[in-house]
């Protein structure tokens, strides 16, 4: 195959595609092959990806068990619409049926995270009959109309003309705490301030991230989402809950949720789903499902093709147990960045549940490094090494790898990442 090569993707870029779309490195590879927890560029050289195209490919890259059946697909029937009977869509709604929490039972596909949390926010608003909904600050949906005005992170929302239906509330982000309150003295005050926007309104539901990955890693503490749960039962408010980024085993459960023992009445789903393959989901109980009977097809939504590829995904996450390897590499992770903590100064904040981590880098009086993140980044990938940028101040290094990840990856990534810190950090 003769690449163009990354000079020349740009040019194109530049020309052709709409400002919008984003691309990381100041020095950016074409990459052109993937295999496991590695990417190729059109060079040859390999790279440790740990940021998994976002939180996507959890089974690995070009995982063979997944192409083999994704290929045996292709070959035999890719598109029919939900007009004619087809069996994956039917084997993996009652596959998602078992593997989520609580009487979360009944799917809807889509082609995408953003589609499958508007489709939520629709359906919450059938069943209860009311229009607003509230979302956290520092949270990320999506980019349709509605989802990026349920987004809270400014980067993320260019819309001009925002619907007055979102009452943002203060993250769980405890290293910044919106009232400058210390966990546990706090009494979760960002919690209850739920409270005060729900009680006199006319709200169909919380939309929230069970770990927020493009707003930094923020992890709730452990009484967190028992609290939301009693003040939205309280006011008859849903719980939607956005897993786009964190399920899957992507934190040491299927889904994050499951972390806090708390079931949502809507579950949404995307990225890790399909590994890669292009599909989205909500998943609901009887109860809320009912709301939605007219018609509500999605075309390419749960293709033979789309669903193959995520019953195979769902295999291979139970088969090589990579739930419990994400619970286990990411404690041995954790602790291997909480040492680095120890050591440099420049971290400030080490936050996360299994291969979901976020080390926040800081100068004095904790001023975002964002220099400094964007500067460790361009090394890493010079030095064979792939990972993410996430916070408000965009000086939060992620880590969500392939679960297929091993510790002597792990070791590699902290001695590099060491070697750097040493040069960028003032100790
Ligand atoms: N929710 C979350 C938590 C996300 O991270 C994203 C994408 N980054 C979305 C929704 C939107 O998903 P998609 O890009 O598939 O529309």
């Amino acid at each position: 195959m003769n690449y163009i090569g990354p000079e020349a993707i740009l040019q194109k870029k530049q020309e052709y595609l709409i400002p919008c779309v984003y691309h990381f490195y100041k020095k950016p590879m074409q990459i052109v092959r993937g295999e496991m927890q590695y990417l190729y560029d059109h060079k040859g050289k390999k790279y440790l990806d740990l940021y998994g195209g976002v939180s996507v490919m959890n089974a690995g890259h070009c995982n063979p068990e997944i192409v083999e059946k994704i290929c045996a697909q292709v070959n035999t029937l890719q598109h029919t619409t939900t007009i004619y009977l087809t069996q994956p869509i039917a084997d993996l709604a009652e596959k998602l049926s078992e593997i989520t929490p609580g009487n979360l039972k009944r799917s809807f596909f889509c082609a995408s995270g953003s589609e499958a949390n508007e489709g939520a926010a629709l359906i919450s608003q059938l069943f209860t009959k009311k229009s607003k909904f509230v979302a956290i600050e520092q949270g990320l949906h999506g980019r349709t109309k509605l989802t990026m005005n349920l987004t809270g992170i400014p980067m993320w929302r260019t819309d001009p003309y925002p619907s007055g239906n979102v009452t943002h509330i203060p993250a769980a982000y405890c290293y910044r705490c919106a009232y400058g309150l210390t966990y546990p003295n706090c009494d979760l005050k960002c919690a209850r301030r739920l409270e005060d926007v729900v009680r006199d309104g006319d709200f169909a539901a919380l939309i929230i991230e069970p770990i927020q990955g493009n707003g930094g890693i923020i992890t709730p503490p452990p009484e967190y989402f028992q609290l939301i749960r009693e003040i939205l039962n309280k006011y008859k408010v849903l719980l939607i809950t956005d897993e786009v980024q964190t399920g899957f085993g992507r934190t040491g459960k299927m889904f994050a949720i499951e972390h806090w023992d708390v079931v949502p009445d809507i579950m949404c789903m995307a990225k890790a789903l399909a590994n890669g393959t292009p599909l989205g989901a909500f998943i609901t109980n009887d109860a809320v499902a009912s709301a939605y009977t007219r018609p509500g097809a999605s075309t390419t939504g749960g293709n033979p093709v789309s669903a193959t590829a995520a019953l195979a995904t769902i295999d291979v996450i139970e088969n090589y147990r990579l739930v419990e390897k994400a619970k286990e590499l990411g404690d041995y992770f954790k602790n291997a960045l909480n040492d680095l903590q120890q050591k440099y100064r420049i971290i400030g904040d080490v936050r996360g549940m299994g291969l979901m981590l976020g080390v926040e880098l800081v100068k004095e009086d904790k001023i975002p490094a964002f220099d400094e993140t964007d500067n460790i980044l361009e090394q890493l990938k010079d030095l064979g090494i792939l990972a993410g940028r996430t916070g408000i101040s965009r000086n939060v290094l992620t880590f969500q790898p392939p679960l297929v990840i091993t510790q002597n990856d792990i070791d590699h990534l902290c001695m590099v990442l060491g070697i750097i810190l040493s040069k960028v950090s003032d100790g």
